[in-house]
């Protein structure tokens, strides 16, 4: 991918990556640790997931697959959609989403917006072969020209964070990194930067924050798929075991739920000033959780996966918040440890 990315490359594909890693002055006060933030909600398409759509992109143009007018198909929870969009848009190709419909109407409408062909299909167990994935490989399948992104089973996508997100951490930080924090919905954040900073100093942490519902935390502690309860939280969680989270090099997990989601989410925007979704809320209360459990003195990196504005229906609606048994009453730091 780093030849791939060559300075003949311009517009919005050049935009993607090298993104700032924010502090978040008053966990890291309150933990004594450096907590630190990378802001993926700044990327074009306003989240992590524009990385692997670049990077996606160019291989397949690189490998022949992808020619002028091609079609780029993909099932996504939305940001690999709006990344993929829009860079495609800015390339000359069209491309096909298959989205399931319990994600935010934002994101479903963004992706209209750009352009997109969109399917909103029934939310299935992935064994069933209506499952957004496989809908999207049938599509991809069956057009000339076209494409499967297929960010769950293709490489490019840890190799993107591999090749970028890892090293920019190792830079930003002079390499003082105790502690790398980062949920998975592919598992390619977490495997490729991960494999980057253990392979630049083996004693870097790696703690994966996992929500409700999703089998990994289990899988971590146990060597055992399994899942119970549920989460707001999107594009995050996997219920079984994809290759991009295979071999993922993860010393720990920590479990979030719903109600550390919505404390930590009001905290960032009325402490830290940043108005994120729901994996950032989850990532950043796993960060502190594991700055706490650290002691002071540590250098902890984390996601800021995407912004708010993708869920003004939802965390960031009191009545929906409201019907869900959450509100936005401020906890001090108690839920850090409630
Ligand atoms: N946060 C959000 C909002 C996402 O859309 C995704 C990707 N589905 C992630 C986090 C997780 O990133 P990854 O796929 O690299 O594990």
């Amino acid at each position: 991918m780093s030849q791939m990315l060559n300075s003949s490359h311009t517009g919005a594909i050049a935009a993607v990556g090298n993104t700032p890693l924010i502090r978040l002055n008053k966990l890291s006060e309150h933990t004594g640790c450096e907590i630190l933030a990378k802001a993926e909600f700044l990327n074009p398409g306003g989240s992590v997931k524009d990385r692997i759509a670049r990077a996606i992109i160019l291989e397949a143009e690189a490998q022949g697959r992808l020619k002028p007018g091609g079609v780029v198909v993909e099932g996504t929870a939305g940001n690999t959609g709006i990344g993929l969009t829009m860079l495609a848009n800015a390339r000359g190709y069209r491309t096909i989403i298959t989205i399931p419909d319990n994600q935010t109407q934002e994101k479903i409408d963004f992706l209209r917006l750009l352009g997109a062909e969109v399917h909103a299909v029934p939310v299935v167990p992935f064994a069933n072969q209506q499952h957004f994935c496989h809908q999207a490989r049938r599509l991809a399948e069956g057009l000339p020209n076209a494409i499967f992104a297929d960010q769950f089973n293709n490489l490019a996508n840890r190799r993107a964070h591999y090749e970028t997100t890892g090293p920019e951490i190792w830079a930003q930080t002079g390499g003082k990194v105790d502690a790398l924090v980062a949920a998975a919905g592919t598992g390619g954040t977490i495997s490729g930067a991960g494999l980057f900073l253990k392979e630049r100093n083996p004693a870097v942490r790696v703690v994966l924050a996992d929500p409700l519902g999703s089998a990994l935390y289990s899988y971590v502690k146990t060597g055992e798929l399994d899942s119970d309860g549920d989460s707001m939280a999107e594009g995050i969680g996997i219920g079984r075991l994809v290759p991009n989270f295979e071999g993922a090099p993860v010393d720990d997990a920590l479990q979030v739920d719903d109600r550390a989601l919505v404390a930590t989410a009001y905290h960032l925007v009325r402490e830290e000033g940043l108005l994120l979704g729901t994996s950032a809320a989850v990532n950043v209360w796993a960060a502190a959780r594991t700055a706490l459990a650290m002691g002071p003195g540590h250098t902890i990196v984390t996601f800021l996966c995407d912004g708010g504005q993708r869920y003004l229906s939802r965390l960031y609606n009191p009545v929906w918040l409201a019907e869900q048994g959450h509100s936005a009453a401020s906890t001090g730091f108690g839920f850090l440890t409630d």
